[in-house]
């Protein structure tokens, strides 16, 4: 279990807890203001981006103060954790409405409107966190030339994040102060600011799935599709083998391998059940 498992779920799944979605959360100012600054400002984002490709490229004792500074402050306001379908299935079951809006880092990255993030709520309509959003001069989620806040039904929501999952894309929760979760994302290393974040510049702004993938080698044919979506370079290929092996290490465990498996070789574990990788956030 992950630090926001014992902090915010009891020991157990901290985003499978009705309360960290709870519309209550949403009389607190400061969160409220949090989330119109988050949402009207995408060019800090991109700043403070900026920012931390300087810091990889730092001394490394700078970076080992700096870094853990970074995250224990973003463990505050804004973190989120990778999460297999199996879980997004989950909070669907429970949650009372879910919203399409625009992506904010593919904004910032691409200038184009890539609609892969969701808000959540326990309330109809996207609740408090829409009322936030359409009050907020944000042109590029509810101006007149986009699809603005899509409101979806649990299965048209299940199904996009099907096909996000199929296009290689990997889902994770997001707390808007923690431990307040508003949204999942769907991401990828080349346009996420939290991806490249964590993964590129070694500066975690999201936890690891609570689970590790695994290849069954009697069902493995060796076809290599599933090392062409793992955007955390945990797969390997045995040439004598003619297999794929995973490095539990180096795991998210987003599923996205398992997706992508004709074969039916790829399960999650949970990340308890490997030593080797169950104390690796
Ligand atoms: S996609 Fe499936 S069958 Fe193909 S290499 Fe990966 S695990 Fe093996
Ligand atoms: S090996 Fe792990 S990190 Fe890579 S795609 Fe599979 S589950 Fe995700």
């Amino acid at each position: 279990m992950c630090e926001f498992c014992h902090k915010h779920g009891e020991g157990k799944k901290w985003y499978l807890q009705a309360k960290n979605y709870s519309e209550d959360l949403m009389s607190d100012l400061r969160r409220r203001k949090f989330i119109a600054d988050f949402f009207s400002k995408p060019g800090d984002l991109t700043e403070s981006m900026g920012k931390l490709e300087k810091l990889s490229r730092a001394p490394a004792f700078v970076k080992g103060v700096l870094a853990p500074y970074i995250s224990g402050r973003q463990k505050k306001i804004h973190f989120g954790q990778v999460l297999p379908m199996e879980d997004i299935e989950r909070i669907f079951g429970f949650v009372s409405s879910v919203i399409r809006t625009a992506c904010l880092c593919r904004q910032e990255n691409l200038g184009t409107e890539q609609r892969y993030c969701y808000g959540i709520s326990m309330a109809p309509q996207g609740g408090e966190f829409r009322k936030i959003i359409e009050e907020i001069d944000a042109s590029y989620l509810t101006g007149p030339d986009t699809a603005g806040l899509e409101t979806l039904t649990r299965e048209e929501a299940l199904d996009s994040f099907r096909q996000h999952e199929k296009e290689g894309l990997c889902h994770s929760v997001w707390t808007f102060m923690a431990p307040f979760i508003g949204g999942i994302c769907n991401c990828d290393r080349s346009d996420c600011y939290a991806m490249r974040a964590t993964v590129t510049y070694g500066i975690p702004v999201m936890f690891r799935a609570e689970y590790v993938a695994e290849v069954n080698p009697e069902l493995c044919n060796g076809c290599r599709q599933c090392m062409r979506v793992c955007q955390f370079g945990a797969m390997g290929y045995s040439a004598a083998n003619k297999k794929v092996v995973i490095d539990p290490r180096r795991c998210y465990g987003c599923g996205v391998c398992r997706a992508s498996c004709t074969k039916d070789a790829i399960t999650l574990n949970d990340r308890t059940s490997v030593p080797i990788a169950a104390s690796i956030w």
